[in-house]
C-alpha cells in the first residue's frame, strides 16, 4: 500500500459515495435477502447509510477515526436488523483503531480494517464460509495488505468473495434457517461490503 495520507473529508467522501451506492443497489440487495432473508437488506441499508450522511454533514467529525466511529453509531441506532450492529460495529472498531490523528497511512486504514473485521466475527460468532458478509470483508482487507495491497485489489476481492457466497450452505444469522435451501443464492450482506469497497476504490483514485 502506498503511504498517501488520508484525511477525514477523504472518509466522508467514502461514507457519501457508499451511501449513494447503497442507495442504487437498494433494490438489488432487498430481492436478495427475499431469496434467503425477509427481504429487508436493501431497506435496511438504505436507510442506515442515509442516516450517516445526514449525522456527517451536520456533526463534521475533525478526523478520521471521529467519522468512522460517528457513521458506525449512525448504522447501530437506525438500522434494526442484524446487520445495523454488524456494520456499526465494522466502522466503530475501525474508527477506534484510527485513534484521534488527523490523517491516517492506507496501512493504519488496512490494520484499522482489519480490527473491525475481527470484531464483527467475534459479534455474529461467523467465520469466512458461512456464507455471509464475512465472505467479501475477509478477503477485502487481505488484499489491502502487502506490497501488491491496493484499494482496487480489495474492491474485486470483495467482490469475488460476494458470489463464491452461492454455492454455500449459510450457517449464520436469518438465511441458516433455511439449511440447504440457501444453497445457490448470493448472500446479501456479503454483496453489500463488496458495495463499500467499491466505493473505497472509487474515492482512492
Ligand atoms: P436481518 O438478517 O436481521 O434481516 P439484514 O437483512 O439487514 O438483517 O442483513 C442480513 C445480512 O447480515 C446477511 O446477508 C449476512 O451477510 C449478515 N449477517 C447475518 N448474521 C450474521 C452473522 N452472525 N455474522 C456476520 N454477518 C451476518
Ligand atoms: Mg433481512
Amino acid at each position: 500500500m502506498s503511504g498517501t495520507a488520508l484525511d477525514a473529508a477523504f472518509f466522508v467522501r467514502w461514507m457519501t459515495v457508499s451511501a449513494a451506492a447503497v442507495d442504487r443497489e437498494a433494490d438489488r440487495l432487498t430481492e436478495l435477502d427475499s431469496a434467503i432473508g425477509d427481504a429487508d437488506h436493501g431497506s435496511n441499508m438504505q436507510r442506515g447509510f442515509a442516516a450517516v450522511t445526514k449525522v456527517l454533514e451536520a456533526e463534521q467529525p475533525a478526523t478520521p477515526g471521529a467519522v468512522l466511529m460517528t457513521a458506525g453509531r449512525q448504522l447501530i441506532s437506525t438500522v434494526g436488523g442484524a446487520s445495523g450492529p454488524l456494520y456499526g460495529t465494522l466502522l466503530r472498531r475501525s474508527g477506534k483503531a484510527l485513534g484521534d490523528a488527523p490523517q491516517v497511512t492506507a496501512e493504519e486504514l488496512r490494520a484499522g480494517l482489519s480490527a473491525g473485521v475481527d470484531a464483527v466475527a467475534k459479534l455474529g460468532g461467523a467465520a469466512p464460509g458461512d456464507k455471509t458478509m464475512l465472505d467479501a470483508l475477509v478477503p477485502a482487507v487481505e488484499a489491502l495488505a502487502g506490497t501488491s495491497g491496493s484499494f482496487d485489489a480489495a474492491a474485486d476481492a470483495a467482490g469475488k468473495g460476494a458470489l463464491a457466497t452461492v454455492p454455500l450452505l449459510a450457517k449464520k444469522g436469518r438465511a441458516s434457517y433455511l439449511g440447504e435451501r440457501s444453497i445457490g443464492h448470493q448472500d446479501p450482506g456479503a454483496t453489500s461490503s463488496a458495495l463499500l469497497f467499491t466505493a473505497l476504490a472509487e474515492v482512492a483514485k
